[in-house]
């Protein structure tokens, strides 16, 4: 990021994570956006065989709302920072959640509260709304992605 005058870098607390759109389509070979619907036809731009399962995947797109000691805004937060927070690929979070409900919500429960040091750029499309999070560092030395942490939690009610 050194040189790039429109990204900042902050101390914040994760407020709340947005659980309602964690992750979205992707065709995974030019990693367009395809539409959320499974029958839909696979990526016009590569015309991959759709029959193909291995021609689409998930990514993460989450809406954080963070505070600063100044202030409290929403940013978002693509695939690449979105793994540092999760733990994990969107794929293997949306299976994991597959089987156990409510695992977006309490992902964000889980993350509340932690305080990471982000750098957060200007989006490059003028119209976009939110900062866009470039990369998060956790500053709790202890801190753990949601997915270890879900994990637990749902391994001890199976056997409680
Ligand atoms: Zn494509």
């Amino acid at each position: 990021m050194e040189g790039d005058k429109k990204a900042t870098t902050l101390m914040c607390a994760v407020l709340a994570i947005d659980h309602t759109s964690i992750s979205y389509r992707v065709c995974s070979a030019c990693e367009r956006p395809l539409p959320d619907i499974p029958s839909s036809p696979l990526c016009k731009f590569c015309n991959l065989n759709p029959s193909s399962s291995s021609s689409s995947k998930r990514l993460f797109r989450l809406l954080v709302s963070i505070a600063t000691d100044k202030k409290v805004f929403t940013v978002i937060c693509f695939d690449r920072a979105a793994r540092v927070l999760f733990g994990c690929s969107a794929d293997e979070f949306f299976d994991f959640a597959k089987f156990h409900p409510f695992s977006a919500g309490n992902a964000g429960k889980i993350l509340e509260g932690e305080m990471f040091k982000m750098t957060l750029s200007k989006p490059k499309n003028g119209n976009a709304q939110h900062l866009r999070v470039a990369s998060v560092i956790p500053l709790n030395s202890g801190f753990r992605p949601a997915i270890e942490t879900l994990r637990e939690l749902y391994r001890a009610r199976v056997g409680s």
